[in-house]
């Protein structure tokens, strides 16, 4: 995965916690002090496999992220651990021959339970416990919010601590007691991909999620005070349940929770190059250290130093080490490639910020009535950012109301899995109708003909009923009492909801502020007309974005915001009533795929358009109007960011390519990321600038982003680039 480039820091504290599994089974302080092996090998060596299982989570649930790519990543994971799990089957089979495990008397009943909770050696369960844990994180990620999966886990870690450093108080309790017999029958013990992976395998895709989210990031110091005190807790926790006699196992602590989480954090705080063969020992030293165990045993009593080397300690602990370490640096050396490749970039991409997506919902949510739930627009493709993604991603977050623009969209959510109800506000032409009862989809009820031409359809619709008050679009006239009450007459339709739609929401000039306040009236006063007639309007919908933000106390059950959740208004800077931190979600780049000199006095592109004055590093960026900038920006001023500098567009722009001016931009190659949209370094390029330039709105911008370019989920901006060079801005491509 080159997901993991720029955490550097995770891949050397492997490796020593992977020192700390030898430790674990060879006890280095045995010879000097009982005690303080126990706080080495049953205490602090603790928080490696947590460790790993974090590591696990963070680089596979960020690798993954939502939508389009994680299904694959998580396949590829699960058939690789499967794979060494195979592998460290195979490898310790004659051990376990040899030790008379697998002996006539084995049922294959155990042998299968053993190769799916207990490993089929011992220190093998942590294989099976990575691919039960992964499996029940994805599957709960799916359903849930990651706080939530946090505290599902979290019950089960407590289950599992009660059957382990814990079991002394559970085996007071007789039900407990009880329970946990049956518990370690089926199981064996707790610590597993049951009770024991899932906990911190999520709370490493917490991390992932939460790391570069700069708003919920802290210091390093801050870090490194709170593993240190959590760590004191550790080693006092593991130090009183020893004394008082309550441990079974020696595994599973509550301070473990703290200082694990805070190691972890403190380990991605800064980002530094990653080290993939040191990634490689870790796991390889994991897998070959019993081994070395059993061959440092055979190689000193053939050599006649058994004294020396298995009487000290110390000196086995060292010597296993050394016959880990060696031979796993030989294979990292043999089958891992020094510096990973550069990472292929796409030609051009949409970036998609989930995380500011969650927040834009978060406040518009924020910004109504308690009553008022949010209808997530996703027309358009999410207008340019995939709706797909964005739906099902808000659907996690807690919305069950979507609106599209035709039925076609409205399938496709649907056939992806979105839930809930899915409003098509606009037409469907009469051979589509049956696929609105195929996949329940509510449909909008354009005018009172148009509720006859449902009716006559057959079948049962939901609709909702849509009352024009001064758009003159689409709805039934607000003041044709008759036309407005038949509709909700028809036996077919199931009337689950009524609207109408603002005109001129997005102005605060009292003209317009008093024509969306009559507008509100008419609204209001249809809505008593058909409760008056013995009707359910169902629920109530008015406001779109400039709705919510201007008029945000109107009491409604539903509000429609569509461009305000991607993070933008259609008129950069317009005021608005309510003020309300909106974080745009949505970046577009490019790779720059040509640098060179145009000599003065020569043309760059179609037209001949740009004549250079003088001579001119140009740059070629792999993107075009096919892509959605729009042509018109051409000569308007507008530029894209590389290197964190803004580089002029100059030339016409084609369909596929544009050209730009990178002579005040140093050191500019093939490979190097153009930001047309979003971020780099301190300079940022609005969806809102462009749209200004071209004389439009945003919303048009966004809608024809990423018909063509790649599209890309990630939960959280990029990182900041270390180094101009893609390699060293940690990017990786899209798999
Ligand atoms: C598109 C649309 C919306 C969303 O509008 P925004 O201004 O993007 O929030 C809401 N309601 C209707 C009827 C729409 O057509």
């Amino acid at each position: 995965m080159a997901a993991d480039r720029s955490y550097g820091w995770i891949d050397l504290v492997k490796l020593a916690a992977a020192v700390l599994v030898i430790a674990n089974h060879t006890g280095p302080l045995t010879s000097w002090s009982e005690e303080a092996d126990f706080v080495l090998t049953n205490i602090i060596s603790r928080l490696a496999v947590p460790f790993f299982f974090m590591a696990s989570g963070f680089f596979l649930f960020r690798a993954a992220k939502e939508g389009i790519r994680n299904k694959p990543s998580l396949r590829k994971f699960m058939v690789r651990i499967g794979g060494l799990y195979a592998l460290g089957i195979l490898l310790y089979l004659p051990v376990n021959v040899y030790a008379g495990h697998f002996g006539p008397d084995s049922t294959a009943g155990a042998i299968l339970k053993e190769i799916a909770f207990g490993g089929t050696f011992y220190h093998l369960w942590y294989l099976p416990a990575l691919l039960l844990g992964t499996a029940i994180v994805y599957m709960l990620r799916l359903r849930l919010q990651d706080r939530t999966v946090l505290v599902v886990t979290g019950a089960l870690y407590a289950i599992g601590m009660f059957g382990d450093s814990y079991y002394g108080v559970a085996a007071r309790v007789d039900a407990l007691a009880v329970f946990y017999a049956q518990l370690f029958d089926a199981f064996g013990q707790t610590r597993n991909g049951l009770f024991f992976a899932p906990f911190f395998i999520a709370l490493g895709a917490f991390i992932g999620n939460a790391a570069s989210n700069t708003a919920s990031r802290r210091s390093a110091r801050w870090y490194g005070g709170m593993f240190l005190i959590s760590f004191s807790l550790l080693l006092a926790e593991g130090t009183a349940l020893h004394r008082l006699g309550l441990q079974l196992h020696e595994v599973m602590y509550v301070a473990l929770v703290p200082a694990a989480y805070a190691l972890f954090r403190l380990l991605t705080v800064r980002s530094v190059r990653g080290h993939r063969r040191v990634r490689y020992m870790s796991t390889a030293v994991y897998l070959l250290h019993p081994l070395a165990i059993v061959l440092v045993r055979g190689a000193a009593k053939l050599l006649g130093i058994q004294t020396v080397v298995i009487g000290n300690s110390f000196a086995f602990f060292a010597a296993v080490t050394i016959a880990s370490l060696l031979p796993a640096a030989m294979l990292a050396i043999i089958s891992v490639p020094r510096s990973s490749p550069m990472p292929g970039n796409p030609r051009a991409w949409v970036q998609i910020d989930l995380s500011n997506l969650d927040h834009n919902a978060r406040v518009l949510k924020q910004a109504l009535p308690d009553g008022t739930s949010l209808m997530a627009v996703v027309k358009a493709n999410a207008y340019g950012h995939g709706s797909v993604g964005i739906a099902k991603r808000l659907q996690r977050g807690g919305i069950r109301q979507f609106a599209v623009a035709e039925v076609g969209e409205a399938v496709e959510l649907r056939k992806a899995g979105v839930k809930g109800d899915i409003l098509i506000l606009g037409y469907t032409p009469t051979e589509r109708l049956n696929e609105l009862i195929w996949y329940n989809i509510t449909q909008t009820v354009i005018h009172a003909d148009d509720a006859q031409r449902l009716q006559a359809h057959g079948g049962k619709f939901k609709v909702h009923v849509k009352i024009d008050t001064g758009m003159n679009r689409l709805g039934e006239q607000f003041d044709r009492q008759e036309e407005l009450l038949s509709m909700y007459r028809h036996s077919r339709l199931q009337v689950t909801g009524t609207y109408s739609h603002l005109a001129e929401a997005d102005s605060l000039d009292p003209y317009d502020i008093a024509f969306s306040r009559k507008q509100i009236d008419r609204f209001r006063h249809a809505v008593d007309l058909i409760l008056a007639a013995g009707f359910n309007p169902g629920r109530l919908h008015l406001q779109s974005s400039y709705g919510i933000l201007n008029f945000p106390d109107l009491e409604m059950d539903l509000a429609r915001p569509g461009i305000a959740l991607y993070g933008l208004l259609s008129t950069e800077g317009g005021a608005t009533r309510t003020k309300i931190d909106l974080r745009p979600v949505l970046s577009l780049k490019a790779s720059v795929s040509r640098v060179h000199l145009v000599k003065s006095g020569e043309f760059v592109g179609y037209g001949r358009s740009f004549a250079a004055a003088a001579d001119t590093m140009v740059a070629t960026v792999a993107i075009g109007y096919a892509d959605g900038i729009p042509r018109e920006l051409s000569g308007r001023g507008g530029s894209v960011l590389i290197h964190g500098r803004r580089a002029p567009i100059i030339g016409r722009i084609c369909m596929d390519q544009l050209t730009v001016d990178v002579s005040g931009i140093p050191d500019v190659r093939q490979g190097d990321i153009a930001t047309i949209i979003g971020e780099d370094g301190a300079e940022r390029i609005t969806a809102g600038e462009i749209a200004m330039r071209t004389g439009t709105i945003t919303n048009e911008i966004v809608c024809s982003m990423g018909t063509r370019a790649a599209k890309r989920f990630v939960s959280e901006p990029e990182r900041r680039p270390a180094a101009k060079t893609l390699a060293g801005a940690g990017i990786h491509a899209p798999q």
